[in-house]
């Protein structure tokens, strides 16, 4: 029987009546590694709208999110490149997408400003990202709080329609809607679409403490290119359904994070086994990881023999092409911006 691939139950939330080829964006912060909540969350979904050739496709390594946060200049260069070759290695081919790093074109900072005079102070303190990662922080930058406004300009700045992202985007993209849609009510011209979100089946992996979402930023995560043995240790250690203290005991897939792991990568079959075997308490916790961890191999080999195989020098030239690419739509956009705006001398139009 022909498995359908867990890639092929992504829930679109899209219009209907969005427009035929829709614009597709996505970013990610070239903070920490590349981890399994990003791939499964986002990355992976990326590749399939770039596989799926429907849609123009853009996506963006956001370098300017990664300084909202105390970081170091030399360790976010590096990974810079170390992102670049992570999402070419998962799919995210320069040769059939736009990809390139969001400080190159620098339209993404000069139209959060002018986005930041139509966005209410009220709203960006609703952001629970915000409270999240600032709270309990002697430094909380001014970037972080209007990171949000940034996010809105990444997407409106190609008049993106569709983007793919985790479920803790969703909060951060309905402000960007209803950024859109003050600023076509102030402003003539409806120069923004009203982007729409795109969720993978998994938008929510739990890190592995099992307390928060997993995130670069609260070391819970398991690396996408972690060598397979530190791979197997962290999964081997990760939180599952608290009540199940003995292998006796039946578990709760549905509310267990190494069960949404597996309907990620797991064959169907497996799931349905997965279900069986841990309510009716014949697997423990550590056999149900075992069969997660070969399918994950599965997954990752062709996706660490690809990382490989990458040239930097290579992935670089396409980081550049990438940025005229997106800077050659951005700049049009700006011009838009700037004259409903009023803003200018006319001698620059
Ligand atoms: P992080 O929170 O690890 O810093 P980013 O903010 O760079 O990650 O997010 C990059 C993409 O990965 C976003 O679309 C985000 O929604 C998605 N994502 C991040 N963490 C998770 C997770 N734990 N589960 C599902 N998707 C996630």
């Amino acid at each position: 029987m022909t498995q359908k691939s867990p890639l092929a139950t992504t829930l679109e939330i899209a219009s209907p009546t969005a427009a035929k080829k829709a614009r597709v964006f996505s970013g990610i912060q070239p903070t920490g590694e590349l981890h399994l909540g990003n791939y499964l969350g986002a990355v992976r979904t990326w590749r399939q709208q770039i596989e799926e050739g429907k849609d123009e496709t853009m996506f963006c390594i956001v370098d300017a999110h990664g300084i909202t946060m105390p970081y170091e200049p030399a360790d976010l260069r590096k990974n810079i490149d170390a992102f670049a070759i992570d999402l070419v290695a998962c799919g995210v081919d320069p040769e059939k997408t736009t990809l390139f790093v969001q400080s190159d074109v620098r339209e993404h900072t000069e139209l959060a400003w002018y986005l930041a005079a139509a966005t209410p102070k009220g709203d960006l303190e609703r952001m629970t990202q915000f409270k999240d990662k600032g709270e309990g922080k002697d430094f909380v930058s001014t970037a972080l709080f209007t990171y949000p406004v940034l996010m809105s300009a990444d997407i409106l700045l190609y008049k993106a329609t569709v983007v793919p992202v985790g479920e803790d985007q969703l909060q951060h993209l309905e402000l960007a809607r209803e950024t859109v849609r003050r600023f076509n009510h102030r402003f003539p011209g409806e120069i923004f679409p009203e982007p729409q979100p795109r969720l993978s089946s998994t938008p929510r992996i739990m890190g592995l403490d099992g307390e928060s979402k997993m995130s670069k930023s609260k070391g819970n995560t398991i690396t996408l290119f972690e060598n397979k043995d530190e791979f197997w240790n962290k999964l081997r250690t990760a939180f599952t359904d608290p009540q199940r203290l003995r292998k006796s005991d039946p578990g709760r897939p549905e509310i267990c994070n190494i069960y949404t792991m597996h309907k990620a990568v797991s064959p169907k079959e497996t799931q349905d086994d997965v279900v069986a075997n841990c309510t009716g308490a014949k697997w423990g916790c550590v056999e149900c990881k075992k069969v997660l961890f070969e399918n994950f191999d599965k997954e990752l080999v062709p996706l660490r023999t690809k990382r490989a195989e990458l040239s930097m020098d290579k992935v670089r030239q396409a980081l550049g092409d990438g940025a005229s690419k997106a800077r050659r739509i951005a700049r049009e956009t700006i011009k838009e911006v700037r004259s409903v705006m009023g803003l200018g001398s006319l001698a620059q139009e």
